[in-house]
């Protein structure tokens, strides 16, 4: 089994509901068991495209699915969720990034762990730090650590 972290987006088409109807499609994964996750957060667009704020949350999963599987699975639960990929970093229903995988560094074209930018972005850093304090991000440091060096940006704790 290893410890997963998933970072949850959403700003369109019912943000609240879409993280909770994702919650339930994480908790069904194949080889996985749902452990906890944070509240909802409610934090300003980044890259300055008009679009509305976000709500987020941070998932922590124990697996044995391979990373790549469970990005599979993840990318599957977007377009469940109505996903389709715009602009990058534009408006979408669902946002589902693989933030830590156990202690691996994985960085091929099409994943990379820690999810590059975690550790600027207060999004993912407040709910890790809620569900997981303690946690060690291969590479980076303890998440209390981090947050230190990190401003709210507008999150809102919701
Ligand atoms: P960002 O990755 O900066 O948060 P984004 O979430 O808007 O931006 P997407 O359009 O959702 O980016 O994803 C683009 C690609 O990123 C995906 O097709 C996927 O292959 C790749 N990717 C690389 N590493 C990861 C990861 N750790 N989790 C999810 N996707 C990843
Ligand atoms: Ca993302
Ligand atoms: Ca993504």
């Amino acid at each position: 089994m290893v410890a997963a972290y998933i970072g949850l987006g959403s700003n369109l088409h019912g943000p609240q509901e879409q993280l909770r109807t994702a919650i339930t499609a994480i908790e069904r994964m194949p080889e996985t068991r749902l452990k906890r996750y944070s509240s909802l957060y409610q934090s300003p667009p980044m890259g300055g495209l008009q679009q509305p704020d976000y709500i987020n949350a941070v998932a922590e999963l124990e697996t044995t699915l391979e990373p790549q599987q469970l990005l599979q699975q993840l990318q599957s639960i977007e377009t469940e969720h109505g996903r389709i990929r715009g602009e990058r970093w534009g408006a979408r229903t669902l946002d589902l990034d693989l933030l830590v995988y156990g202690t691996d560094v994985i960085n091929t074209a099409d994943l990379k762990v820690p999810h590059p930018g975690l550790h600027e972005r207060s999004f993912v850093l407040y709910p890790l730090h809620e569900i997981a304090p303690d946690l060690e991000i291969p590479g980076l440091g303890r998440v209390t650590e981090l947050l230190e060096n990190c401003s709210p940006d507008g999150l809102k704790r919701i």
